[in-house]
C-alpha cells in the first residue's frame, strides 16, 4: 500500500489560551503526530530545555537562517523572532508523519499561501477574563511582558476567520477531545485518503 503523506495541522491562538497544554496532551495521545521544533530569539523560560521546548537561538543565526531561507515561515512575536524550520516539516510529511506547527497568526497566514493543504485551527479562550487569568496564573512572564501579549488580542482575533476550525479551550480535557476529532476527520477525507486507489486496482472483482 502507498504510504500516505502526513497532514500538516497548524494550531494557533492567544498567549496564555492553553496552545502549548492542549499540544503537549494532543503529543501524548496520537502517536503519529510530532510537533515541529521551532527556533526563537527570547530567552528560555524557568523549565524550559533548548531542543525540547523551542531551539534557543542568537538574533544573529536567526537572521543567518533567513537569509538562508532556512524557514518555512518566520515571524516577530511580542517583540521575539519565531520561526519552523523547513527541513523536517517537509520530511516528516513525506514520511507519512502528521506534523503540528504551533505558530502565531501571522505565522499562519504565511503557512496557509504556502501550503494550502494544512487544517488551521484556532484555539479561543472562554472570554478575555479567562485569558488574562491565565496568562498571570502561569507565573512565566514579567507585567510588561503580559501587557505586550494581551495587546495583541484583538489583532489575534480579527485573523480567526482564515481559520478552518475554531476550538474554545473552556475545559481542557474537551478542548484536547474537540481537536482530536478535527485530526480524525481530516484523515477520512477523500483527498487525504489511499483507499480509493487500493480498492481500484481491485476494479475487476467488484
Ligand atoms: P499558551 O501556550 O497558549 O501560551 P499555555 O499552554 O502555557 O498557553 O497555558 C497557559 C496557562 O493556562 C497554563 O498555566 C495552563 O496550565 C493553563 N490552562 C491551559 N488550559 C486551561 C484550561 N482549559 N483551563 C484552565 N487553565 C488552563
Ligand atoms: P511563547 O513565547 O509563549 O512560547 O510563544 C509566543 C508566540 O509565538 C505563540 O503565539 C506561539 O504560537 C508563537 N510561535 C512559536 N513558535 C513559532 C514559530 O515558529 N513561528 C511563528 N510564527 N510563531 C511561533
Amino acid at each position: 500500500m502507498r504510504t500516505p503523506k502526513g497532514l500538516l495541522f497548524v494550531i494557533s491562538g492567544p498567549s496564555g489560551v492553553g496552545k502549548g497544554t492542549i499540544c503537549a496532551k494532543l503529543l501524548e495521545r496520537e502517536p503519529n503526530l510530532r510537533l515541529s521544533l521551532s527556533d526563537t530569539t527570547r530567552d528560555a523560560r524557568e523549565g524550559e530545555i533548548d531542543g525540547v521546548n523551542y531551539s534557543f537561538i542568537t538574533k544573529e543565526k536567526f537572521l543567518a537562517n533567513v537569509e538562508n531561507d532556512a524557514y518555512l515561515e518566520w515571524a516577530n512575536v511580542y517583540d521575539h523572532f519565531y520561526g519552523t524550520p523547513k527541513s523536517a516539516v517537509e520530511m516528516n510529511i513525506q514520511s507519512g508523519i502528521d506534523t503540528l506547527l504551533e505558530i502565531d497568526t501571522q505565522g499562519a497566514s504565511i503557512i496557509k499561501e504556502k501550503c494550502p493543504h494544512g487544517i488551521f485551527i484556532f484555539i479561543a479562550p472562554p472570554n478575555y477574563s479567562a485569558l488574562e487569568t491565565r496568562l498571570r496564573g502561569r507565573s512565566t512572564d514579567s507585567e510588561e511582558t503580559i501587557l505586550k501579549r494581551l495587546s495583541q488580542f484583538g489583532q489575534e482575533i480579527r485573523r480567526m476567520p482564515m481559520y478552518d476550525y475554531v476550538v474554545v479551550n473552556d475545559d481542557l480535557e474537551c478542548a484536547v477531545d474537540r481537536v482530536r476529532s478535527v485530526i480524525i476527520a481530516e484523515h477520512q477525507r477523500f483527498a487525504n485518503s489511499t483507499i480509493f486507489a487500493e480498492l481500484f486496482k481491485e476494479d475487476d472483482v467488484l
